[in-house]
């Protein structure tokens, strides 16, 4: 087939020149998305093949070779991964579909959106950019790949200015083959980035590909002056030339080392470039567990929720990985929902790879293993609430949200998770304006009082004005502030702690009994007959405005107020419901 050119999608431009024109210092980390790539080709290839032998073409030495040549100015990336056939490339390389790329973007637009101080160029570094870095260092970029059991081979160039060419070609293995013609400055002795020096290029795969999970390879060439019988070198010899091919990287996945071993530094390094994150994390659990099911796994709480934690666009899951091999990339069905926002990987010899994903999904081994998961973080949430309060609510202000939605799910699911969280919970409160606990507040509430006050409203200033906060207010009576529309979902759901109902101080009777005096609660008793008339009315000229009229003791300065059903929906709920109708 005759040589096409195609044009770039132009997001695709647009990221390609920020990366080329960025005046971004980090080039090299071009090389480790290009054998993460590589890897992830193999990791494709290699769980294809389990089910269908003859695409790896008698081939199982898996492996990564980086060819420098000197006197071209090039440096070679290739694989003997899936390939790509021309559809692929066409659709993997010309558009940015892909999940780094495009989670790239997606943050570089909600940092300008929103004003943060971040720079493009500290962005470039942090993120899994993916193949376009090529072009940081690179000219012309020139891609030849075939895919496992198909025969045409492509051959795709570019320049990196908006347009590419593609044709048909030849190609004995399957995989991919990507050649840089390095740019000026990126080769040569004399250049500080000299991409052709392979003790460079031993030095970057060590440091940023070192995990990667298959032999990445390069010949190096050792000069050795002839020894002598006795071991000695023989003076004034010629020195000899021989190839020696070296494996650059130690193969040893970071979470199947020694947790001891790991420098922190290492996680959040991983973290970023295997999620797309740019931000330290703010946790990190790695625990391995050897009993009814054996497993390895590595999460990781962002430091921050993504904008569409709660979206239908947002795709939650963790990795899962079988003996170190990948198996599929976001399941689901590991943790519960409401830990959507938890990312990291799960590697157990347990799951099988030969399975479909579907059933994989479905696994007692993968519940159990998603089971103990949740067990681990909620314990660790709570030792976080109690032994560094700053940490836990810097994890409330991002992720409590989803915490009190769970609560709601859970029952509406049938699977109760109201005991593992009422605990984890934090609510404002009127006390000191800081956060507490249920438990908190019950801890410091007077011995006869029998109820948890709760008031909902948009902000913390309008509930301070509602006039039932007054009386409480008088009476020393702490009440929870209840701010966000999701809070008093929760609290549907938990009903009551330790015994004590939740009451909405604009629900019905306050029922202050036992915190008030018998004598007060006499008075308007007394005071609700001899006005008897007036009450009347009163709800006559208010007809069915109002379901009742009522007497009260609960204000001080205001002469009315408004209070909900004690069965129906609170004032806030019905608002929130008014405004969902809307
Ligand atoms: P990402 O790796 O996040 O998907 P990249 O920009 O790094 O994004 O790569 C884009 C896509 O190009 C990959 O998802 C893959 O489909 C394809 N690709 C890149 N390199 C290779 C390779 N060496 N072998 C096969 N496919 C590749
Ligand atoms: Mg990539």
């Amino acid at each position: 087939m005759a040589k096409e050119t195609f044009e770039f999608q132009a997001e695709t431009q647009q990221l390609l020149d920020l990366m080329v024109h960025s005046i971004y210092t980090n080039h090299e980390i071009f090389l480790r998305e290009l054998i993460s790539n590589a890897s992830d080709a193999i990791d494709k290839l290699h769980f294809e093949s389990l089910t269908n032998n003859e695409l790896l073409e008698g081939d199982a030495n898996f492996e990564i070779h980086l060819v420098p040549d000197e006197q071209n100015h090039t440096l070679t990336i290739s694989d003997n991964g899936i390939g790509m056939n021309r559809k692929e490339v066409i659709e993997d390389i010309g558009t940015i579909a892909k999940s780094g790329t495009k989670a790239f973007l997606a943050k570089l637009k909600e940092a300008r959106e929103s004003n943060t101080e971040i720079t493009d160029k500290e962005m470039i570094g942090q993120f899994g950019v993916g193949f376009y870095s090529a072009f940081m260092v690179a000219d012309n970029v020139t891609i030849v790949t075939r895919k496992a059991g198909e025969t045409e081979a492509v051959r795709w160039e570019s320049t990196g200015d908006g347009k590419y060419s593609i044709e048909a070609c030849e190609k004995e293995k399957h995989g991919t083959t990507i050649i840089l013609t390095l740019s000026q400055g990126f080769y040569g002795e004399k250049s500080e980035e000299n991409y052709t020096d392979r003790y460079k290029l031993q030095e970057l795969v060590k440091k940023y590909s070192d995990y990667i999970r298959y032999p990445v390879k390069m010949n190096f060439v050792i000069e050795e002056t002839p020894k002598d019988a006795d071991g000695k070198p023989i003076e004034g010899a010629e020195k000899t030339k021989r190839n020696e091919e070296r494996t650059l990287n130690s193969m040893q996945p970071l979470w199947t080392r020694n947790k001891s071993d790991i420098k922190k530094e290492e996680y959040t390094d991983f973290f970023k470039h295997q999620f797309f994150e740019w931000e330290d994390p703010m946790e990190i659990f790695h625990t391995k567990v050897e009993g009814t099911v054996e497993y390895t796994a590595l999460l990781y709480i962002p430091a921050h929720a993504p904008f569409n934690l709660y979206y239908s666009d947002y795709e939650p899951g963790i990795q899962l990985y079988s003996r170190h091999v990948f198996i599929m990339d976001k399941c689901k069905d590991l943790l519960p929902d409401y830990l959507r926002f938890v990312k990291g990987l799960v590697d157990s010899p347990d799951l099988s790879l030969n399975i479909s994903r579907e059933l994989l999904q479905q696994s007692r081994e993968l519940k159990l293993i998603g089971r103990n998961l949740e067990k681990n973080i909620l314990k660790t949430l709570e030792r976080t609430l109690q032994k560094d309060r700053e940490k836990y609510e810097k994890f409330w202000a991002e992720y409590g949200k989803s915490l009190k939605i769970g609560i709601y799910n859970s029952l509406v699911s049938g699977e109760n998770k109201v005991d593992q969280l009422k605990n984890l919970l934090l609510f404002t409160s009127s006390k000191d304006g800081k956060l507490c606990t249920i438990k908190e507040y019950c801890d410091r509430m007077p011995e006869n009082q029998k109820k948890i006050y709760y008031a909902s409203g948009k902000d913390k200033e309008t509930i301070d004005q509602m006039p039932q906060m007054e009386l409480l207010r008088d009476k020393g009576i702490e009440v929870l502030y209840m701010l966000d529309p999701v809070d008093e979902f929760a609290l549907e759901g938990i009903r009551e702690y330790d015994g004590k109902q939740f009451h909405s101080i604009s629900r019905g009777d306050l029922d202050l009994d036992d915190v008030e005096s018998q004598e007060a609660k006499k008075e308007t008793e007394t005071l609700s007959k001899t006005n008897e008339d007036l009450i009347k009315d009163i709800k006559e000229a208010l007809g069915n405005r109002v379901s009742d009229v009522k007497l009260t003791n609960r204000l001080k300065s205001g002469a009315v107020c408004l209070v909900a059903d004690e069965a129906g929906p609170s004032i806030a709920m019905e608002q929130a419901f008014a405004g969902a109708n809307n």
